[in-house]
């Protein structure tokens, strides 16, 4: 399962009930941040999460409004006499970014270290063991003024464990647990692999997070077959695509047709420029490419379920 929530909705400059670009996301009991506008911490709190359980910060990129909660968050970190590293990560020139925010937060009683992640991802076990075997995290590049990426994170599932296949093995009913977990099993015949005893790989889950970014292909694809994509939808009236694409941005209509292309199931908005007073008011403009739009709240918050069998 993967729950997430969506902790601010505002481009630029927060309002009253908008606050500025983050989400939560917590899989296994463990939990990673993406993005941390200024009140993030303060979001955090509001929705009753726990920001001890954040192993990771994913930066999109450097601008103010995703990032200038992060001092405020490492102090309060600090404060709670965390003691685990804390990872940052985010586009190049990332210890650029890192070094005057640390030295802005002043000394941590935790490390707090820099994550260069690969684009073919890493497994989130590289910043806690406490994680999910199967939960991903793959940065992919998108179209912004500074460098910038979006976030795809995974949770793929195993196949069924066929109890018949373990038995026909000789493997102790004991040693099943283990094969379930995806481990090696010795027996008196030799070693029995988990891919041995199960099914075929079953559908994963996938979250989608794109950051500021016009739309482009490497969005499109790292959004294939999303359940939840949370995306940037800065402007809501199609008069604005083309100034859109200049800075950088998405109007809804863009976004949504990124989210149909890309076959997701939930497409969520956000990143609303606060010249719009209420984003309703543009909403069939995403309809029309992609029914079921929802245009982000701040606190919005859901859970993805892998299906039943
Ligand atoms: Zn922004
Ligand atoms: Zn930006």
């Amino acid at each position: 399962m993967i729950d997430v929530t969506l902790l601010g909705t505002a481009a630029l400059m927060p309002l009253p009930d908008r606050g500025l670009t983050a989400a939560y996301l917590e899989c296994g009991g463990r939990a990673v941040l993406f993005d941390c506008g200024e009140g993030t911490q303060t979001a955090i709190r509001r929705e009753k999460l726990n920001p001890m359980k954040i192993d990771l910060i994913a930066l999109t990129h450097y601008h103010g409004d995703h990032l200038f909660g992060l001092p405020g968050l490492l102090q309060s970190l600090h404060v709670m006499e965390r003691e685990r590293p804390l990872y940052i990560t985010g586009p190049e020139p990332l210890m650029e970014m890192i070094r005057p925010v640390a030295q802005l937060t002043g000394g941590t009683c935790f490390p707090i270290m820099a994550a260069q992640i690969p684009p073919e991802g890493v497994s989130m076990q590289a910043f806690d063991p406490a994680w999910p075997e199967k939960a991903r995290l793959t940065p992919f590049p998108t179209k912004h003024r500074s460098p910038s990426q979006g976030y795809c994170f995974t949770l793929d599932r195993a196949g069924k464990f066929l109890p018949e296949k373990a038995r026909v093995l000789n493997v102790p009913v004991t040693e099943w647990g283990r094969l379930q977990k995806g481990e090696e099993v010795e027996t008196p015949e030799g070693i029995v692999r988990p891919e041995q005893v199960t099914g075929p790989p079953r559908k994963g889950l996938k979250f989608v997070f794109s950051g500021d970014t016009a739309e482009c292909p490497a969005l499109t694809e790292a959004a294939r077959g999303a359940d939840l994509a949370i995306l940037e939808g800065t402007f809501g009236d199609p008069a604005h695509e083309e100034a859109a694409d200049r800075y950088g941005h998405m109007t809804f209509g863009r976004a949504a047709r990124t989210a149909a292309e890309a076959g997701v199931r939930e497409l969520w908005l956000a990143h609303f420029s606060q010249r719009m007073e209420d984003p309703a008011d543009y909403l069939s403009h995403a309809e029309a490419f992609f029914p079921g739009t929802v245009l982000g709240r701040d606190g919005m918050r859901t859970t993805l379920a892998f299906e039943k069998d």
